[in-house]
């Protein structure tokens, strides 16, 4: 590709490749020069800090009077100063003097870019390494007094773009450094900060109960999912939004579940091991390695990152009994918090401690059963919300907190909660049935999706199940390469990204 090639060569030719057009109507705007003065005065800004010490000073805030100072200095500066709003009318011209904010028309309107901000973005190769793509100066690196002067060109890759160049510029740049970044990227980057500023979170998970997710489901063929982006793009986007998904077809094979977590990223190795089998075995350390029933929960919830993704491939189902129950979190909780605001406050503030105590494991860790979004407006939940749900009770340690007679009302008010909590999420409308069969395989989302199972007759044959996790942060990563490729754009902390240069 052109950018490769690009981004070998030096600065100057990547420049000389620039496409900058020029404009006649503005002929006026075009004649303003640079005063070269404003390159070496220093503000009294900057002669403060320059002057500061440790020492003399320790680690202070600027006074009031110093604040004063910095406002009216950036006001003169506005005012010195026509602002040049840069946007296609103006290709080629150059704003006045170097300053430290700079004008971009965005959706019509002027907004203003500080300085620091285009600077430390700069993906120049001096910049960022064209192979790694990282950044090889720090923002630390760059002067307080940091200041831009800024004209409109149509750069051959990003389009329609804003050049910097820069006064007082990180150390070891000579005077041929440019900075470019399209108005399409900066128009995202207005929009990203709104709406992480807002809190308003884009979400698309479907709550369920069993009537919804027996006519939602999703079921995709092993082969598809192994061999086409587009079914596995289908199928992951399926799993973000219910949390649930089933694989059929699936090879007879220990290897098949590996195959099929790789095809989304690395697994993640517990002390279960990297795959684990979920089979009786007498004196088991595990309440799932038995054949009895075991009740709605999550795995892992004892370490502080438990696993997004949990692979359950049946190998083996030649015994009577043992169906699979899954029941969405959310949605339980959605319905509590209808029926009763207060104890669905108690289950996002009580703290409930899970452990795996064992002569050669030692995992502990406290969270409360709800896990909530930090925002402000999360008295009036919705399913987006919430965050994660943590439900285990087989493997729930003794209180750490409000467990003496002072605190007694919040303990009780904490079991009143968890039991109509349970009641909800052990509902016949809320639980989905369903009994693998051997060459199928059910993928869940461990923080939101519960999943249980009816005891088993072990004498009667063989039930085996082969399992792997995926960590959230690999799962996100292939969905949000997926979403670029396929839909061109990408979400993170719940916004929404357009792919832009
Ligand atoms: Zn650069």
């Amino acid at each position: 590709m052109s950018l490769n090639i690009t981004t070998k060569l030096p600065f100057r030719a990547v420049s000389s490749r620039t496409v900058v057009r020029c404009c006649n109507s503005n002929s006026s705007r075009q004649k303003r020069q640079f005063s070269f003065k404003q390159f070496w005065s220093r503000s009294p800004a900057a002669a403060n800090y320059a002057n500061w010490t440790r020492d003399t000073q320790g680690p202070t805030r600027a006074t009031k009077a110093e604040e004063k100072a910095q406002q009216d200095l950036e006001l003169k500066q506005r005012q010195e100063q026509e602002l040049l709003v840069h946007d296609e009318s103006n290709i080629g011209q150059i704003d006045g003097k170097p300053a430290r904010n700079i004008a971009v028309n965005i959706d019509g309107e002027h907004k203003l870019f500080d300085a620091v901000f285009l600077r430390d973005s700069c993906t120049c190769p001096q910049c960022m390494d064209p192979y790694s793509n990282q950044k090889v100066f720090q923002t630390s690196d760059i002067p307080a007094d940091l200041e831009g002067s800024c004209k409109t060109v149509v750069d051959e890759e990003k389009g329609l773009s804003i050049e910097l160049e820069w006064s007082s510029d990180v150390r070891g740049y000579g005077p041929d450094h440019r900075t470019r970044h399209s108005i399409e990227w900066l128009q995202r980057a207005v929009h990203t900060e709104v709406d992480l500023r807002g809190g308003s979170r884009h979400d698309d998970k479907v709550l369920w109960d069993n009537k919804r997710i027996t006519k939602d489901n999703k079921w995709v063929d092993y082969n598809e999912y192994m061999s086409q982006d587009e079914t596995l793009f289908d199928a992951l986007t399926h799993l973000n939004r219910y949390g649930l998904l089933f694989l059929k077809n699936v090879p007879d094979s220990e290897e098949s579940v590996v195959q099929l977590a790789s095809r989304i990223g690395n697994l993640k190795d517990t002390f279960y091991g990297r795959t684990w089998d979920v089979r009786s075995k007498p004196k088991a350390e595990n309440i799932a390695y038995t054949p009895q029933f075991l009740g709605l929960h999550m795995d892992l919830l004892y370490t502080s990152n438990p696993p997004h993704l949990q692979l359950l491939h049946s190998l083996r189902a030649r015994t009577p009994g043992g169906e699979s129950f899954f029941s969405d979190s959310f949605n339980a909780a959605c319905q509590l918090q209808r029926r009763s605001a207060g104890q669905f406050r108690t289950l996002s503030t009580f703290p409930v401690t899970y452990h795996y105590h064992h002569p050669t494991h030692h995992y502990h860790f406290t969270r409360p059963v709800i896990d909530l979004y930090p925002c402000s407006k999360y008295s009036e939940p919705t399913n987006t919300a919430i965050r994660r749900v943590n439900w285990s009770p087989p493997f729930q340690a003794p209180f750490e907190a409000r467990i003496g007679s002072n605190n007694a009302t919040s303990l009780r008010s904490f079991v009143a909660a968890a039991h109509a909590y349970e009641k909800l999420l052990s509902s016949e409308e809320n639980l989905y049935e369903y009994r693998l069969n051997e060459g199928e395989c059910v993928i869940f989302d461990n923080r939101r999706v519960l999943h249980a199972r009816k005891a088993f007759d072990a004498t009667k044959g063989e039930r085996w199940l082969k399992g792997a996790y995926v960590d959230d942060d690999v799962f996100f990563s292939k969905l949000r390469v997926l979403e670029e490729r396929f839909h061109g754009k990408w979400m993170a902390e719940g916004v929404v990204r357009h792919a832009v240069k």
